[in-house]
């Protein structure tokens, strides 16, 4: 546990759900956690007791990327864990692979409709039927532009076509839309959709006052801080500023709020960790600026500033993307300026 995770309380100690198992983390809320094959190694799904149309079930929060394992993981949780009612909803806090990878499957299993924001299922289901939105030759050329030179990571990035689709085979057809402020009826209890910017397109993290739960998605983890990338589809975007500002409406929620993040564990201390959040990249704009204030520099200087290990391809292109992403937020704010140089890379210089 590093120092900033000792401000933050974690309830359930070091417990957590076996494979093919849950943990019930409040009345009606129970916690699955599936393994993923990337350097981020797990998430974590939520079960709510749910009721529709008179009809006793569960609404499934977020589904793992489309593999065998978490097939066979969910196969053991209908088998065990779902009292004998079945999947009623699949609700999606946002189109990353590990969030809605395996959503099709079950929807289509369980005739349960998906609910998520339209950004992001429409986000998803171009995602989910081309070959080059994430990777591929434009994503290579943008890193190009960004001053990544090395030839090798350039060729992986250029060749990993289908990416998006290896994960997330397909999309529901139809879908429910969840919008900010909206109020959804999970069970016995209102939840608030409460939209996020700059990590995924429209994220929708859900809010249960009577319960005092945060479903916060990828916009509230303990102990990594979420990525916040421009990419090359959006790449005069500034996320980085989307999401201190998105992070910022939690600031309303309860302090003693649990949050049920997807990645690592549940945890009170959310206006710790929201001021943590802030504190972290206000420290990383502040190396950045200092750099750009000796010379010129790319996304691609700043990466090993920002960055202090070696990254492999695709560790670069979220790395290369955050580093952008700070170089915008500086550049938005009037604190640096852009320039495209001759060989084609923009480099960012102080203003004063
Ligand atoms: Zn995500």
């Amino acid at each position: 546990m590093n120092l900033l995770e000792q401000e933050l309380d974690y309830p359930f100690g070091a417990q957590m759900p076996d494979s093919g198992s849950t943990l019930e983390v409040a009345p009606g809320v129970r916690w699955i956690r599936m393994a993923l094959p990337f350097a981020l190694d797990h998430i974590n799904l939520w079960l709510l007791a749910d009721e529709i149309d008179g009809v006793a079930g569960w609404t499934v929060v977020d589904c793992c990327i489309s593999r065998e394992e978490a097939k066979a993981q969910w196969e053991a949780i209908f088998a065990h864990e779902l009292q004998g009612r079945p999947i009623l909803r699949v609700l999606v806090t946002h189109m990353h692979p590990d969030h809605i990878g395996l959503a099709h499957w079950l929807c289509e299993r369980w005739k349960a409709p998906l609910w998520i924001s339209a950004t992001d299922y429409y986000a998803a289901r171009l995602g989910s039927q081309s070959t080059t939105g994430f990777g591929g030759p434009d994503s290579a050329d943008f890193f190009v532009a960004h001053g990544l030179s090395d030839e090798g990571k350039l060729a992986e990035i250029r060749g990993r076509t289908s990416y998006y689709p290896s994960m997330v085979p397909a999309v529901p057809r139809r879908f429910h839309r969840l919008m900010d402020g909206a109020t959804v009826r999970i069970g016995a209890h209102d939840w608030q959709c409460i939209s996020g910017y700059g990590h995924a397109p429209e994220h929708m993290a859900l809010y249960s006052p009577a319960q005092g739960l945060l479903l916060g998605g990828d916009m509230m983890l303990p102990r990594i801080s979420t990525n916040v990338s421009v990419f090359d589809q959006e790449p005069e975007s500034n996320p980085l500023q989307l999401f201190l500002d998105s992070i910022d409406r939690f600031q309303a929620l309860p302090a003693d709020t649990l949050t049920l993040p997807s990645h690592g564990k549940p945890f009170r201390g959310l206006h710790t960790r929201i001021r943590q959040l802030h504190e972290h990249h206000r420290d990383r704009l502040a190396e950045v600026l200092v750099a750009c204030q000796a010379q010129p520099c790319s996304g691609a200087d700043i990466l090993p500033i920002m960055f202090k290990r070696p990254l492999d391809a695709h560790q670069t292109t979220f790395a290369l993307g955050e580093a952008v992403a700070h170089l915008h937020a500086l550049w938005f704010k009037g604190q640096l300026q852009r320039r495209r140089d001759a060989d084609g890379v923009y480099r960012f210089l102080a203003t004063a």
